[in-house]
This record gives structure tokens, C-alpha cells and sequence, in this order.
């Protein structure tokens, strides 16, 4: 194969016309381009001026010789690395040797053989291509693993020998030089409580398993980084393992996000006490145990009384205040009792507490024997509270309205526990009790019996098509561009008007009807998109949400998929919203269902993100697209606050994890521009739109948003 001549460039320096001359007919003849110098000096600066990709070069020249002119053109800032053939007037191996030396690239021997000289050349300039794209894609590799923060290994198995990239060391804080040879060095710097999992799967590697895991390294500035690693075996054509190649991942980011929101999600900033989330689940084991041992839990509510008065007339720092105070209090007595078992020599099981909210805190006390104990335990509470706090100068006396529930006596659900334990301080506040504190009783149960009748007709609701599919509008903040909308179900009822799915939809969980409602629902929104497509209207993604009920069901994705053909739709048109905590229910259903819903196209978000601690662990193994922000978090949106820290960390981490991002419940300006700020454009929420009855969205289909119609919508923060 003959190498394409057209665009080579040849320089050739040399002295002797005639050479020059020869040189020129044989190798214009063959189509490349040649440039002339007749010394050393007006060759370097052909070089500079003409950019040759092959040097043709005399050695014996007047002034600078051919030697030295070789050595500059080697330190040339740039074009160091162009081939240099070295024209050795004398066939002697001291001067090929001093070419070499001086860094030509090959020699040919006057007097020229002008038909192997092509050849010589093409081979030269091949040699060239070679070397530098294998420069090119090294450094390529080696600036990817940079951003990425990332390097990678290499372990033979039969020399036991340990390669590692530039960026492996960077990922260490260390360079080849520090950091040492072979495993011990590398083992020396994992964090020691992981240590054993590391050697373990390196032991497996050496068998021929590869892994992937996450652990920690210490670096020599004490500072503790989380890596991500990923080992694959190569084998030989037996079957044998050879060598390890591993690429290593800095997620310490990643990881502290996860870390933080979780802290966030699961305990309330401003006490340290764990939050509602952190109850529910403080609950939910303590109920598994109970049931197990059969014992008594008792779920105990408690309300600071005139808690407002203490914002109002000493301000709000001081009513943080009196919130930590309190608190403090709660732990002190978990810690007295705690005492006094252990005095008693009986196994304990701490009563714990949590802060549920503005003045709210609750109690959990495990294996109570009866009521008794538990109103004994809620007293001797009481009394701490009782003892006056200090704020702000002033002395303060507060009293508690309680009210407490019983499992497995009253329920043996999270939920009906804590709404039987709120309906017990509920009476306590009206006064009903003397002391303040108010048992749940079986008069409050008749309240409850109110809901059956509701159970019958909404059985009717589905059946009699009174349900309706409104839809709110997504879009982006930037522009004002519409993304799309979320569908929400309501209920028109005949008697008490539009109810929203809070009031009938954790009823449709309970009694299974929430099957046909999810149905309808879905139904009606590809319906309603192939309407839009119908009319002409350029249709936009519409979310609907998915309960747990429908994920539990194995005809999950078949029926996604039969719906969209039936009403000839794409996936990329249905999003679906589900919740962390039903994803957690089974995380390997979980990832597989997902993988088979987004292989429809279909997009998956994770709705109320960051109510929900536990999944954040599994995050990665799910294809998920969008992260939705609950809307708790952007409704106390201040600058600087916790919820902003919050919102910025799931920003962060969506993009870590590389999905998008979008905020939900944003009712003023202010959130809007927060959220622009950190990073998250795509909203929803009142300030934007409400959810919109079919006709009216619509409209804004066809007309944009009205509020955001200016073709100069540009969003403004009025901070
Ligand atoms: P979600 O999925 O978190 O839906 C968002 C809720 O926030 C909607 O309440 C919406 O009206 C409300 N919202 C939107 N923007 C704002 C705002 O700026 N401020 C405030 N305060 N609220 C805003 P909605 O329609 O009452 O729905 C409540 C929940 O009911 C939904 O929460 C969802 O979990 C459930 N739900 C609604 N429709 C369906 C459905 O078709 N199927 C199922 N399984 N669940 C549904
Ligand atoms: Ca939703
Ligand atoms: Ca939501």
C-alpha cells in the first residue's frame, strides 16, 4: 500500500545543490510537497515557517552541522516529535551512531538508493502516525480519568506485579514515588475497618471473581475519601486468570450528599432529635419486636402548650431555644431510665424520643407491660418538663397535652397508631382529661367508622365515572417553556364536592380499589394524549403516579406497554412518579421492573424525594431519570437555611448520579429563584400553574401559560 503523498510536506537541509535537486525530482515525481534549505540555519527556519512532517537532513554541512541541527529541532517547543532521516555522506557506524544519539529517527547512506528512499520515507511517516496517536489517546485517557477523578490498575498474576495509572496515585494524594510497590503499600492506605472486605475480594480476584465496591482510603493528610472500584479477570484461552484490571472512582462527593441528606431527612436540625420520617420507622421495628415477644408498645404524643406564646413574646431564637431545651430534657430522661434498668439488671429498651414538628414530640416505649407503665413512664416526664428553663433572661414554666396509644390493643399499624395517638392529644387539648394526659379510647374509634361509609361510595365513584384527571403543568423556569404535566386524580362527588385524592386515595390502598382507579387514571391520560395527537396539538410528556398496589403487581409492564399500543403512543410520552419508600420494598423487583419499564422508553421519576431516607444507597442500581424534590423541602425555602442546604445536596446528587432534577410545590418567586440559583430549573407548582381540569390544559398546550405567554419570559428572582 502505497501512503497517500498529496499534503507530506518533505524538508530537506543540505548543502550540495545536486542533492537537493535529485532529491526534488525523485520525490515531487512520487506527489510530495518539498521545501529547500541549503544550511543548518535557514533549515531551522524552514522548519519553523513550513511545518515539513518529515525532515530530510545532511549531516556534513558548513557552519552548524547536521548533529546539532537535529539536537534543536528535537527541543522544538511543538514539533519535537517530526521524524528526522539523517543523510550520512560517510557509511561509517560512528556518525550513524552520532545521528542516533542526536535524535534522528533513521539514516540513509550517500550515495542515495532513490527507489528504496520513497519506501523509507512512507515507513518513517507511519511510524510517526503511530506514535502520536498512541501520545494522543494516552493523554486522553489520562485527562478523562482526571476529570473523572478517576485511575486505573493493572495486577499480573503470575509476576505479581502492580501497575497503576498517574491518576490512581492523584486519587491517593500520593505520587509512584511515595507511594511504594505491590499490595502492602496499597492495602496499608485503605481505612482499616475495611480492610478485610477489600482483601477478601482481592483474594476472589486472584480466583478469577471479579467485583465492584465501595470503601475508604486515608490519605497522607489524614483526610478520609470514599473510592468506587470496579475489578474485571482477564483470563487466558484455558480459562485461567492472567490479570486484574481495575479502574478506582473518588465518590466521596457523592457519598457525603447522600450522607448529609440522609442526616437531614431522618433528624431535625434544629434539635438533633430524630424527625417524624425517623419515628415511623423507630415505630414500625419496635412494632415487628413487640409482635414478636409479645409485649405492649406504647406510641405517646406530646404538645407543648402555649408554645406559641413563647415565639410571640421573646421571639423566635428564643423559641428555638426553648425547642433545644426541650429536647435536651427528653434525652436526659431516656438516659434516667436507661439507668435505672440497667440498676435493675433488666435487658432495656430505651423509650426514645423524636421532635415531630413545630411544639410536637413523641415517645415510643418499648415492651410496657400495660397502660399503667406507660402513664407512669409519660409522668415521670412530665415532671422534668415541669422544672423551669432558662431563655433569654427569663424563666419559663411549660406543661405538655398528652396523648398515648397502645399496640397491638389500639392498632399494629404505623399509620392507625400514630392517627389514634393524635386523636388522643387531640381530646387531651380539649381539656378532656384533668392531668393532661389522654389514653386513646374506644368512644374515639366511632369517629373512626365514619370512613366505611365513604369505602361504599367511592366503590360507587369508580363504577359511576365520577372521578376526574386534572393535570399541572411542568415547565422550565429559564424560558417558561412547558415540559409536560403531572396527572392528579379528584373525585367529583355528588354531595361534597371536588375531594382531593387525600381524602379517598390511602382508602382505595386499604381496600384494593385503588386497582381500577389506577387503571382509569392511566387510561384517561394516554387517552387524552392521543387526543391532543389527534387534533394536531404537539403532545407533551404527561406523569402519572404509580401507588404500591401496582407495583407489587407482575402485569406492571406488560400493562404499560399494552396501554401505550393501544392508543398507538411512544413511551417517551408517559412518565411515571413512584415514591422512595415503594421502591424500598423490594429493591432487586424493584430495579429489574424499572429496567423493563425504561426499555419502553418510558421515563421513571422518583417522587417526594428525600422524605424517604433508605434508597439512597440503592440509588445507582436504578434507571431512574428524574429526582422530583419534595415539596416539604422547597416550601421552606430560605437562603442559607437547612432546606436550602437540602435542596442543593439532591441537586448535587442527581447530578452525580447523572439524572435530571426537578422541584415540586414551588408557590413563590423567591423558591423559584433558589432553585434557579442551585442549579434545578424544571418546576412545578402553584406559582406556575395549578392543577388544570382537562380543557384548561389543554389551552395551555396550545397558548402556553398565561402567566408566562410574554415571549420574554425570563425569570426574574425578586429575592
Ligand atoms: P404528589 O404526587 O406529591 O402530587 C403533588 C401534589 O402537590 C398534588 O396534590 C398537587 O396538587 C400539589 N401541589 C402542586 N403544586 C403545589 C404547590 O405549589 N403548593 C402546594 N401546597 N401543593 C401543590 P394532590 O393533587 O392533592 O395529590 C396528593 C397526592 O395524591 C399526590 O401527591 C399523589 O401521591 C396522590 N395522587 C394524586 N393522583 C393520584 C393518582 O392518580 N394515582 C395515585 N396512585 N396517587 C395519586
Ligand atoms: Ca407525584
Ligand atoms: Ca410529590
Amino acid at each position: 500500500m502505497m501512503l497517500s503523498t498529496d499534503d507530506t510536506r518533505i524538508l530537506i537541509i543540505d548543502d550540495d545543490a545536486l542533492t537537493r535537486a535529485l532529491l526534488v525530482e525523485s520525490l515531487g515525481e512520487a506527489g510530495f510537497q518539498m521545501v529547500e534549505a541549503a544550511d543548518g540555519e535557514s533549515g531551522l527556519a524552514a522548519f519553523d515557517a513550513e511545518r515539513p512532517d518529515v525532515v530530510l537532513l545532511d549531516v556534513m554541512m558548513p557552519g552548524i552541522d547536521g548533529f546539532e541541527v537535529c539536537r534543536r529541532l528535537r527541543q522544538h517547543p511543538r514539533r519535537g516529535r517530526v521524524p528526522v532521516i539523517m543523510l550520512t555522506g560517510l557509511d561509517d557506524t560512528r556518525s550513524i551512531e552520532r545521528a542516533y544519539d542526536s535524535g534522528a529517527t533513521d539514516f540513509i547512506a550517500k550515495p542515495i538508493n532513490w527507489v528504496l528512499l520513497r519506501y523509507r520515507i512512507g515507513y518513517v511517516l507511519r511510524a510517526a502516525t503511530a506514535l502520536e496517536e498512541l501520545i494522543r489517546s494516552e493523554r486522553n485517557l489520562t485527562s478523562a480519568q482526571q476529570i473523572a477523578r478517576m485511575g486505573s490498575w493493572e495486577w499480573s498474576l503470575e509476576s505479581d506485579d502492580l501497575r497503576h495509572s498517574d491518576g490512581y496515585f492523584r486519587i491517593f494524594g500520593e505520587d509512584s514515588l511515595t507511594f511504594g510497590d505491590g499490595l502492602e503499600a496499597f492495602l496499608a492506605r485503605v481505612y482499616p475497618p475495611d480492610r478485610p472486605r477489600v482483601e477478601e475480594a482481592l483474594t476472589g480476584a486472584r480466583k478469577g471473581r471479579g467485583y465492584q465496591q465501595d470503601y475508604r482510603i486515608v490519605r497522607p493528610d489524614g483526610l478520609v475519601r470514599t473510592v468506587h472500584e470496579t475489578a474485571v479477570v482477564l483470563t487466558d484461552p484455558a480459562g485461567l486468570p492472567v490479570s486484574v484490571q481495575g479502574t478506582l472512582q473518588d465518590v466521596s462527593e457523592r457519598v457525603e450528599a447522600e450522607t448529609r441528606i440522609r442526616y437531614l431527612a431522618f433528624f431535625d436540625d434544629l434539635t438533633g432529635l430524630p424527625n417524624r420520617a425517623c419515628f415511623r420507622e423507630m415505630l414500625q421495628g419496635a412494632l415487628l419486636r413487640t409482635a414478636r415477644r409479645g409485649t405492649r408498645c406504647g406510641v405517646i404524643l406530646l404538645d407543648v402548650e402555649r408554645f406559641a406564646r413563647v415565639n410571640e413574646s421573646l421571639g423566635q431564637e428564643a423559641g428555638d431555644q426553648a425547642l433545644q431545651l426541650i429536647a435536651a430534657r427528653l434525652r436526659e430522661f431516656q438516659r434516667s431510665v436507661l439507668d435505672a434498668y440497667v440498676r435493675t439488671m433488666i435487658e432495656p429498651e430505651t423509650p426514645r424520643v423524636a421532635r415531630m414538628g413545630g411544639d410536637a414530640f413523641a415517645m415510643l416505649v418499648e415492651d410496657a407491660p400495660d397502660a399503667d407503665e406507660v402513664e407512669s413512664q409519660i409522668h415521670r416526664l412530665l415532671g422534668r418538663l415541669k422544672r423551669p428553663f432558662h431563655v433569654a433572661g427569663q424563666e419559663l414554666t411549660l406543661s405538655a397535652r398528652v396523648g398515648f396509644t397502645l399496640a397491638p390493643d389500639h392498632g399494629t399499624e404505623v399509620e392507625s397508631l400514630l392517627k389514634a395517638a393524635e386523636s388522643a392529644v387531640s381530646e387531651a387539648r380539649r381539656g378532656g382529661s384533668g392531668q393532661g394526659v389522654q389514653a386513646f379510647t374506644e368512644a374515639m374509634k366511632i369517629a373512626a367508622y365514619a370512613r366505611l361509609s365513604t369505602e361504599n361510595d367511592l366503590r360507587r365513584a369508580v363504577a359511576a365515572n365520577e372521578l376526574r384527571l386534572f393535570y399541572q403543568p411542568k415547565v422550565d423556569a429559564r424560558d417558561g417553556r412547558l415540559l409536560g404535566a403531572e396527572a392528579l386524580v379528584r373525585w367529583q362527588h355528588p354531595a361534597r364536592g371536588l375531594l382531593p385524592p387525600g381524602e379517598f386515595i390511602p382508602l382505595a390502598e386499604e381496600t384494593g380499589l385503588i386497582g381500577p382507579l389506577s387503571d382509569w387514571v392511566l387510561d384517561q391520560a394516554l387517552a387524552f394524549l392521543a387526543r391532543c395527537r389527534d387534533q394536531g396539538l404537539a403532545p407533551l410528556p404527561i406523569s402519572v403516579n404509580l401507588c404500591a398496589a401496582q407495583f407489587r403487581s407482575d402485569k406492571l409492564v406488560a400493562d404499560l406497554a399494552a396501554s401505550l399500543a393501544r392508543h398507538g403512543l411512544p413511551g417517551h410520552l408517559l412518565e411515571i412518579e413512584v415514591t422512595e419508600s415503594i421502591l424500598m420494598k423490594d429493591v432487586d423487583l424493584a430495579s429489574a421492573m424499572f429496567a423493563a419499564i425504561a426499555d419502553q422508553g418510558i421515563r421513571i421519576s422518583i417522587d417526594d424525594f428525600g422524605t424517604g431516607y433508605s434508597s439512597l444507597a440503592y440509588l445507582k442500581r436504578f434507571r431512574v431519570h428524574t429526582l422530583k424534590i419534595d415539596r416539604s423541602f422547597v416550601r421552606d425555602l430560605e437562603e442559607g437555611g437547612g432546606d436550602a442546604a437540602i435542596v442543593g445536596a439532591i441537586i448535587a446528587l442527581a447530578g452525580n448520579l447523572g439524572m435530571g432534577v426537578i422541584a415540586e410545590g414551588v408557590e413563590e418567586p423567591a423558591q423559584a429563584s433558589i432553585l434557579l440559583e442551585r442549579g434545578c430549573s424544571h418546576m412545578q407548582g402553584y406559582y406556575f400553574a395549578r392543577p388544570l381540569p382537562e380543557e384548561a390544559y389543554r389551552e395551555v398546550l396550545s397558548q402556553g401559560l398565561p402567566n408566562l405567554r410574554r415571549d420574554d419570559w425570563a425569570f426574574d428572582p425578586v429575592l
